[in-house]
């Protein structure tokens, strides 16, 4: 008998749907992909540069197991400057890319049966890794009408003499909806009140469209901060994804029990990434800029199109890169003999018709959604878009 534990994980459906709509691809298949979990663009010329210097000078060895302490420096200063907060080099654990950094949060925070408050729509990873770490994730649905922003009052539904920790994810995947400061307080308020954690996925903080600006959670008070563990890294914001590089900022308890459990597993992240990962983070912020710039206007002409196919509908994404698609209006119809039930069945069948990939909201605990990534050309995207709209029109 294998591990149960391990049997009952389920293994990402997001990146199932990519590596199938890159095969399709290679096969040679005129597929339009709207699965991407990633930025289309290629990693800066500068930031490449710093790791072709690590590799020629020699920064091929073993680092310190958080991360060498010029990277920490970095890290520090990024805080600072980008949200207000204090962390010396003592709280930061650098990682093999925010995915990590999460696996470690939770295994430095749970014991066997501690209860972990997930707000749905969820990114796909976040139950599994708390699952993975003995806990239990409590799903707790947030509503349309909230633009999918959890509240007090559904925190306080889901509350237990169990709970351990809430997981807060903003800008956000896949609905792109953004907090802002008073709804963060409030949930601050709730943690502090009810000594529970925050962990803070923070990775898309630098692609917000339009007014909003990120706020994290941890930079509310001290109170707040030290019950916080900010997740983040250089995949979304810098087109970093391949490098594997993500980072906590934490009190620098929860700092040395999660730099010791990844001593065993992992030792330091990756040495030239860490120096790109410097040039990144210090460097000129001009390229998150242009890209941010490329993805705003992909977004405005993706809403509009969702907004003129009869029977789709969306929310405004306010940051990442993607728009949260209802497809409810879908389900019961039918296409030349096969009934579309579920989101998964509009996926399966929209690929079949007309060669897209979306991904269903199953994985993200919205059975009756699509997620569409914009992390495509706006040729592609477009084109997609049509065939999206030409899918729907043949519905009966
Ligand atoms: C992409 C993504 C991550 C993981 O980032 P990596 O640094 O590539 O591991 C974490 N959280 C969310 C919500 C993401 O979409």
């Amino acid at each position: 008998m294998f591990s149960k534990k391990v049997q009952a994980i389920s293994p990402s459906p997001t990146l199932a749907i990519d590596a199938k709509a890159k095969q399709m691809k290679a096969d040679g298949i005129d597929v339009i992909g709207f699965g991407a979990g990633e930025p289309d663009f290629d990693t800066p010329v500068h930031i490449r540069e710093a790791a072709i210097k690590a590799i020629n000078d020699g920064f091929t060895r073993y680092t310190p197991v958080a991360g060498s302490a010029d990277l920490l420096e970095a890290i520090c200063q990024k805080f600072r400057r980008d949200n207000g907060l204090q962390y010396e080099v003592k709280n930061i654990v650098v990682s093999n890319g925010a995915k990590h950094s999460l696996a470690n949060a939770f295994a430095a925070l749970l014991n066997p049966g501690d209860e972990v408050i997930v707000p749905a729509p969820y990114w796909v990873s976040y139950p599994e890794i708390v699952k993975m770490n003995d806990g239990v994730p409590v799903i707790v649905e947030t509503v349309k009408e909230n633009n999918f922003k959890i509240t007090p009052k559904e925190l306080q539904q889901a509350l237990t003499d169990k709970t351990k920790a809430i997981l807060l994810n903003s800008p956000n995947n896949p609905t792109g909806q953004v907090y802002n400061r008073a709804e963060l307080e409030a949930i601050a308020d709730f943690a502090v009140e009810h000594d529970l954690y925050v962990v803070s996925d923070e990775i898309y903080e630098k692609l917000i469209y339009g007014g909003e600006k990120h706020v994290s959670i941890a930079s509310l008070g001290e109170a707040i901060k030290e019950r916080t563990i900010i997740v983040n890294g250089v995949s979304k914001a810098y087109a970093m994804t391949g490098w594997r590089i993500g980072f906590t900022a934490s009190t620098a308890t929860l700092a040395k029990m999660m730099s010791s459990l990844q001593s065993h597993m992992a030792s330091n992240a990756n040495s030239i990434a860490q120096k790109a990962t410097i040039a990144a983070l210090s460097g000129p912020q001009d390229c998150v800029a242009e890209m941010r710039a490329a993805f705003a206007a992909r977004r405005d002409a993706m809403v509009e199109k969702i907004a003129a196919i009869s029977g789709l509908s969306c929310i405004e994404p306010l940051g990442a890169f993607y728009v949260f698609v209802d497809v409810s209006g879908m389900l019961g119809r039918s296409c030349r003999g096969r009934t579309i039930k579920t989101s998964d069945d509009f996926a399966a069948v929209l690929l079949e018709e007309k060669q897209v990939t979306v991904v269903p909201g199953t994985g993200f605990g919205a059975p009756e959604f699509i997620r569409l990534s914009y992390a495509l050309s706006m040729e592609k995207m477009l084109e997609g878009l049509e065939r999206i709209d030409a899918f729907v029109r043949s519905l009966e």
